[in-house]
């Protein structure tokens, strides 16, 4: 497993595996890796011939309040948990390396980016695209491995790489999750014991929703108090939205008969903001 952390000689690299034929697999991630991002790592290891996975704490996603200076990092660890998934390279590029003096051009994917998430983070996907564009050019990968935890971004990314007929596949792979049903998240580390049991609140709303639905209920509004309920009944939560959509256009919904739906929600456990999110039926 090779680290890499200039650009151009990721470039050069690329340029090479694209020559010899052989297909790139990429996972780009911010570290303080757990099994979610594992289990898309293994997942391109299977796919792909070679897989790059990269790890940077991309400051254009994070708000000027949020948690960028904070974030957890743990590179050792990191490269300690890839190196015995068979990762042929490792991009760890500076934020200057990637944001040069003078950089100004960034990516706006419209109407999907100001909804849910966007809403309560402002300018967070136009981050996330404008990075993912910068990666996409210097890895050239062929598939590109993305986790159904971050729903939103998902639709957000296959809608720029549509659009901007990007040579890639992105592919979507199911949120993994802690025993008690949390699902596993970087952010998971913030959270105090207490907090860290409350946490699971957001997987018993959703699977609320899951059972309420199961049950025959199709009406978005009902859905959506049962849930509200569930994350009332926890002290320690702090409901930010929840969102019955369209899971491609993230139109809200009502009546939910023979739709696809994603319901994803973002609920603080004390100052930690956590998100999740299920695809019905
Ligand atoms: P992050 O490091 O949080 O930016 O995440 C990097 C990639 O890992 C993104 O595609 C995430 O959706 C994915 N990911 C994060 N958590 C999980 C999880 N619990 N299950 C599956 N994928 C995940």
């Amino acid at each position: 497993m090779q680290t890499i952390t200039d650009s151009s000689e990721l470039q050069a690299l690329t340029a090479t595996l694209h020559a010899e034929k052989k297909t790139i697999g990429f996972v780009p991630t911010m570290g303080a890796l757990h099994e979610g991002h594992l289990s898309l790592v293994r997942t391109a290891r299977k796919q792909t011939d070679v897989v790059i996975v990269s790890i940077f704490v991309n400051p254009t996603q994070f708000g000027p309040h949020e948690d960028l200076s904070r974030y957890p990092r743990d590179l050792d660890r990191d490269l300690e948990l890839l190196r015995p998934l068979g990762v042929e390279y490792v991009f760890l590029p500076t934020p200057d390396e990637i944001y040069p003096t003078g950089f100004a051009t960034y990516v706006t994917v419209e109407g999907l980016s100001e909804k849910l998430e966007g809403a309560s983070r402002p300018g967070h996907f136009r981050g996330v695209a404008t990075v993912l564009v910068i990666l996409f050019n210097l890895v050239r990968p062929h598939k590109v491995f993305m986790g159904q935890k971050d729903g939103q971004q998902t639709v957000v990314v296959k809608k720029m790489v549509r659009d901007l007929r990007l040579p890639t596949e992105i592919i979507v792979l199911s949120t993994t999750r802690e025993a008690d049903g949390l699902a596993m998240s970087s952010r998971n580390r913030y959270l105090s014991p207490p907090e860290r049991q409350a946490a699971t609140v957001l997987f018993r709303a959703l699977q609320q929703a899951q059972s309420r639905f199961a049950n025959g209920e199709r009406d978005a509004e009902a859905i959506r108090q049962a849930m509200q309920e569930v994350i009332a009944a926890e002290p320690e939560a702090q409901l930010d939205y929840i969102a019955i959509t369209d899971d491609k256009t993230l139109a809200p919904q009502s009546d939910l008969a023979g739709k696809t739906v994603l319901i994803s929600l973002a609920v603080k456990i004390g100052k930690t903001r956590l998100i999740d999110n299920v695809v019905l039926p």
